[in-house]
This record gives structure tokens, C-alpha cells and sequence, in this order.
């Protein structure tokens, strides 16, 4: 099947009020361009000197892009740069850098607060801090705070990754937004079933993801 039929395919299957986002991570951009030409209207990238090579030619100027990787502070300012919205922002220092990065760049940026859900994910805020973190987004001018990102966990307890988003989607109405981005290939009936606004679509539309790129300049600490 290509993309495109992959897409199509998902996209009937998901209710419409629901964002798709696709994942090209580790795919070339010849796949991003046939996810496009098929009506992909939001892209996702995790390591921002891969998406830089892979958008850097100016040519995705309509898709969204979303960064959903884990945030460097030292990378802030490239990834403000590159994207149009930034998923995972999970504690204090990663805002505070990337508001400032923000500024810098005359630039109001999207972001979401990611939480962590699950014991399998190392990063995220707890849920019980995640107030407080979406009150410091808020006092920074630069950042646009748009609701809640989660990964779920990896299990193959249907009830338990229930669970999971359910309690994902308590915090996102305490913070308030409008996007609460739950859900991926394997998981994504259950997060829409507890409320996600945004499911992230890698290997469903793509296909099994290639091994990473092999280069210097892609500085991949942890695989996925
Ligand atoms: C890779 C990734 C996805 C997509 O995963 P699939 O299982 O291929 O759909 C979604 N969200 C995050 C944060 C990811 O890293």
C-alpha cells in the first residue's frame, strides 16, 4: 500500500474532528512529500538536525511541523526555528530556554505541556506538577500554551493505557487548551476513546520506520 492509501485509509477511520499528525521520523522526505500530496496537513520530526535536512529546502512551507522529541535546552533556538508547534515541553529549564529562543525570533509559538503517563517514558512532568509548569508556560509573552501531550504506556493491558489517557485527558481540563494530543499507531482508538483532540501517526502511514539515518550530524541518543 502506499502512503497515500495508508492515509486515506486512516483518516476514514478517525473521527473528523480529530488532528492527524504524521511522523515521518527516519523516513526521507520523499515520503513527507507524498503524506502532503495526499492531504497531510501536520508533520512530526523528533531530532530537530534531522528535520532541518529533511525541511531546510523550504519546500514544506503548508504542513504544520511539530516538534515531539525530547527538548535540549541547547537546542532551543533550532527548534524554534524549525517548527510550527512544540509538543514536549516537560519542565521548567526547557521553557524558560525555549521562550527565550522564542523571543529571539519575534515568534509567538505554540507548545504543549508534555506529561508523563507512563512508567515506560523517561520524560514528561508528573501530573501533579503539571499545573504549576502550565502556569510558568503562561507568564512567559513568547509561548502560546495550547493543552497536553502524552505518550502512552507500552503495554499490552488495553485497560491500563485506558487508564493512562484517562487520567492524561483529568489534567488536560485542569490546565485547559484545546489540543490534547494522545494517541499513536497502536494506540489510538483508546486515546480518541478518552478524548484526544491529536493522535501522532508514524509506521500506519508510513510503514515500518528504516533503520535511523547513519551521519555524523544526526545526534540520535536513544532509539524509539
Ligand atoms: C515515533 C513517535 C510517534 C509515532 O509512533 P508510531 O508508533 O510509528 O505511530 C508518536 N509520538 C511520539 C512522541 C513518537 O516519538
Amino acid at each position: 500500500m502506499s502512503v497515500a492509501e495508508r492515509y486515506a485509509q486512516l483518516r476514514a477511520a478517525v473521527p473528523a474532528h480529530v488532528t492527524i499528525v504524521a511522523v515521518s521520523k527516519f523516513h526521507p522526505a520523499e515520503a513527507v512529500r507524498e503524506a502532503v500530496a495526499a492531504g497531510v496537513t501536520d508533520v512530526a520530526e523528533n531530532y530537530v538536525q534531522e528535520a532541518q535536512r529533511k525541511f531546510g529546502q523550504g519546500e514544506f512551507v503548508e504542513p504544520r511541523k511539530h516538534f515531539i522529541g525530547h527538548m535540549q535546552t541547547n537546542k532551543a533556538k533550532a527548534i524554534a526555528a524549525t517548527f510550527d508547534v512544540v509538543q514536549s515541553v516537560d519542565r521548567a529549564d526547557a521553557a524558560t530556554a525555549l521562550a527565550k529562543a522564542a523571543a529571539s525570533l519575534g515568534k509567538r509559538l505554540p507548545v504543549l505541556l508534555q506529561l508523563n503517563i507512563s512508567p515506560s517514558e523517561r520524560f514528561g512532568c508528573p501530573p501533579a506538577d503539571a499545573v504549576a509548569l502550565a502556569q510558568l508556560i503562561r507568564s512567559h509573552e513568547s509561548l502560546d500554551l495550547q493543552g497536553v501531550m502524552a505518550i502512552g504506556p507500552i503495554t499490552g493491558d488495553e485497560s491500563e493505557i485506558l487508564a493512562a489517557f484517562q487520567q492524561a485527558a483529568q489534567t488536560f481540563e485542569r490546565i485547559g487548551g484545546t489540543t490534547l494530543s494522545l494517541g499513536m499507531s497502536g494506540d489510538w482508538r483508546l486515546a480518541v476513546q478518552a478524548g484526544s483532540t491529536m493522535i501522532r501517526v508514524g509506521s500506519t502511514i508510513f510503514g515500518p520506520r528504516p533503520a535511523r539515518p547513519a551521519s555524523k550530524n544526526t545526534a540520535i541518543h536513544h532509539s524509539c
